[in-house]
């Protein structure tokens, strides 16, 4: 038979003082030796090479109780280390090595070291190893001395989990535990992540309310920017049109001015010139020649009717001249008017004009009251008379005729000269109003030209505004076209625009969140924070899932393979029964699920030792295993009532029905058979044969049926020195060693 379990040694370890190895040659070893010797120092040698961690379970307190104690003949030990050597060349274990030497090793400060080929592991590495081989778990391939009973005495929980443990399933356990580890793990995980995300939603959400602030202020500044783009574009153009029209007019206007003011000194100068000189000449002129046409006619009619007279005196009485006046009389006096009148020509003032012709009224006066009545005049003097009357009034006619021609001609001087200043005047009236409405016009001008040096002051104000508040994008509105309807619309809608635009500028100042850049980045990062956080937790939150699927699935395993199991265990446990009680029943039995108190006990305790300290309730629903057992001629059921020997092969049917459902690739006994009796020792000497087809069965036993069922046997003695020694031994030296 193929004999996984090659060898074992013990250095050090509890009575091992020195160096002792176990060869297994045969698929049943077993080891005799008298009480105290040793042998159940091999079996706990084996417990403690495959794990075990319960130091009752190696009956210690310490691991320093682990190591050889020291003997006069030989001094104690540092460490104990116990080494088994498994042929591998059937990859019963999962490690790519034909052979596979495990090595623990403790050291008296109670450190532990763990060995696979030599090389340093972990514990669970063991653990996970041998587990993968159906070694180790709760032990029950090694029933310790006294312990056949232990799957009756535990509870039905303890006993699933050893029937589990038997049927293989610590593999799967193991991967369940990790597997809800992991869950637990991820659970935290979830509440920590929830946590955190929790934590920095209301700042999160903070950032939110005022990144949406600061968006809608970029907004406003970006319809502040097209706005005033525009804006900015209309004004500056409609500025320089006002600028240039409103210069234009103003140059024009004062070109006008100055022609205006021109020609008013012109017309000034004409005026002046016609009212000083020719008016008053002219009517001085006007004057004297009235008077002296006055004077003329006045003449003219004296001599007119002095004529009268004269032809009537001519025809009446043919008088002469004498006959009415002394003719030298008349000719002094004609001469002498007529030398004043001949003065009075040449005089141009029309004092001296007026003076002279008083003086001719004065003789001609002086010469009418001088005549004394209707003196005769001779014919021929009133013939001479009248010519010389006709040749007078002929002068004195010419004389008018002049005098009025010249009244006129002074007269249309008059009107000439008045009508020239009249025209004159009414062209500087004309001018002067002109001028008025020039100068108005240009007054205007120049308020508007202030009006629009206002607007230009404002409007590089409003420049400087939207630097400050929107900073570069304000650039450019002098790049592009100047917009439509700039020059040709009307100025309201440009009005309107502005209003606009300050109301913007109103709307982005009460957000009053300057550019927010530190906001906007800080929003990003935490957005992404809590985005990492959301991903983190859908993949916890998977994971949970996966790890629950995971471990349903394996519950479900676990769950088919023990049933499957159970009922294994249950055919081979009636076969074993009723060879060792021939008849009867026994039977593993699954209970109702309960809801119970688990009680579990902390191993660690503070100093290392095993007794029992804090309990822990944990509750659960949990489905132990009963055992229904009925003795053959027997009424009386029950575990409780079986004698020990009935308990131990009871108990024995139990342990050797569970080996060959999942058979361990060895079992070690430690006096399992101790209270058979000798029909039962070779009842269980019979079994021990046909589990050895099956497992490697290291049996150590002082039972002599028991010692022939094994294919080689180990005798262990103690001498003097305390040392346990080992020596193979014949099956007739075997009793006698055993004693
Ligand atoms: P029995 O047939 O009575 O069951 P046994 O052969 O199984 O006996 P063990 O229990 O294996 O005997 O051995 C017990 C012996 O080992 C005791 O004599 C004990 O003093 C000894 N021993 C235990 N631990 C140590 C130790 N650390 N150092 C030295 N000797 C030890």
């Amino acid at each position: 038979m193929f004999l996984s379990l090659k060898s074992i040694e013990l250095q050090g370890f509890k009575s091992f003082g020195r160096k002792t190895e176990l060869v297994f040659g045969s698929s049943i070893s077993s080891i005799v030796g008298p009480n105290g010797s040793g042998k159940s120092n091999v079996a706990e040698g084996f417990r403690f090479v495959l794990g075990e961690q319960s130091m009752k379970s190696l009956r210690s307190k310490r691991g320093e109780d682990l190591i050889w104690g020291g003997s006069p003949s030989l001094p104690r030990m540092n460490r104990a280390g116990v080494k088994v050597v498994f042929d591998n060349s059937k990859r019963l274990l999962d490690i790519d090595f034909k052979e596979v030497t495990v090595e623990r090793v403790v050291h008296r400060d109670g450190q532990n070291e763990y060995l696979l080929n030599g090389t340093q592991v972990r514990l669970k590495d063991v653990i996970r190893l041998l587990a993968g081989a159906n070694i180790g778990g709760s032990g029950y391939q090694i029933i310790s001395q006294g312990e056949a009973d232990r799957i009756l005495n535990a509870s039905p929980k303890e006993r699933r989990e050893m029937v589990e443990d038997a049927l293989g399933l610590k593999l799967f356990q193991h991967k369940k535990a990790e597997g809800e580890r992991k869950l637990d793990e991820t659970a935290v995980n979830v509440d920590k992540t929830k946590s955190l995300r929790r934590e920095i939603a209301p700042h999160l959400n903070f950032l939110r309310v005022q990144v949406e602030k600061i968006e809608k202020a970029r907004e406003l500044k970006d319809d502040l920017a097209a706005k005033l783009h525009d804006y900015l574009a209309r004004e500056n153009a409609w500025i320089t049109q006002e600028n240039a029209r409103l210069g234009q007019e103003l140059d024009e206007y004062e070109s006008e001015v100055r022609t205006i003011e021109n020609k008013l000194r012109d017309t000034h100068s004409k005026k002046g010139a016609t009212r000083e000189g020719s008016i008053a000449e002219h009517q001085a002129k006007l004057k004297s020649t009235e008077t002296a046409l006055a004077g003329v006619r006045r003449r003219r009619e004296d001599v007119a009717r002095e004529l009268g007279r004269a032809e009537g005196a001519l025809e009446a009485n043919n008088v002469t001249v004498e006959q009415i006046v002394a003719v030298p009389h008349v000719r002094e006096f004609a001469h002498a008017v007529d030398e004043t009148l001949a003065n009075a020509q040449s005089v141009d003032d029309i004092s001296d004009l007026k003076r002279i012709l008083s003086d001719i009224r004065g003789r001609i006066k002086a010469f009418v009251e001088g005549l004394s009545g209707n003196a005769p005049v001779t014919s021929e003097e009133a013939r001479r008379h009248v010519e010389r009357l006709c040749a007078t009034l002929t002068e004195a006619e010419r004389e008018e005729a002049r005098l009025a021609s010249a009244l006129e001609s002074i007269q249309s001087d008059i009107a000439r000269t008045r009508e020239e200043s009249f025209t004159a005047e009414r062209e500087s009236v004309e001018l002067q109003s002109r001028l008025r409405e020039m100068q108005s016009k240009m007054t205007s001008v120049r308020i508007a030209r202030e009006n629009v040096a206002t607007q230009k002051t404002r409007f590089q104000d409003e420049v400087r505004e939207g630097v400050a508040l929107i900073g570069s994008a304000i650039q450019g509105w002098d790049k592009g076209e100047i917009p439509q309807g700039a020059l040709s619309e009307d100025r309201s809608l440009q009005e309107k625009r502005r209003r606009d635009i300050e109301r913007l500028k109103i709307k982005i100042e009460e957000s009053g969140l300057g550019n927010g850049d530190a906001v906007v980045k800080e929003f990003r990062q935490t957005k992404e924070r809590d985005e990492f956080l959301g991903k983190e937790l859908m993949d916890l939150e998977a994971s949970a899932i996966s790890l629950k699927n995971i471990i349903a699935e394996l519950e479900e395993t676990i769950d088919e393979r023990f049933h499957e199991g159970l009922k294994s265990i249950n055919e081979a446990l009636g076969g074993f029964f009723n060879k060792l009680f021939g008849g009867g029943h026994a039977k593993l039995a699954v209970e109702k699920p309960r809801r119970k108190a688990q009680t579990a006990f902390d191993e660690a305790g503070p100093n290392g030792d095993d007794e029992e300290s804090d309990f822990e309730e944990e509750e659960e629903i949990y489905a132990g295993l009963s055992i229904d057992v009925s003795l053959p001629r027997k009424k009386i059921r029950g575990l409780e009532v079986l004698s020990g020997g009935e308990r131990a092969l009871t108990s024995i049917a139990l342990i050797f029905s569970m080996t060959q459902v999942n058979p361990p690739p060895f079992l070690i006994l430690d006096e399992t058979d101790a209270a058979l009796d000798e029909a039962n020792s070779k009842r269980y000497a019979d079994m021990i044969q046909e589990l050895g087809a099956k497992s490697q069965l290291i049996v150590i036993t002082h039972n002599r049926a028991t010692m022939a069922a094994a294919g080689e046997l180990y005798g262990v003695t103690m001498s003097q020195d305390g040392v346990s020694k080992l020596l193979s031994v014949k099956l007739e030296e075997a009793e006698r060693v055993a004693k």
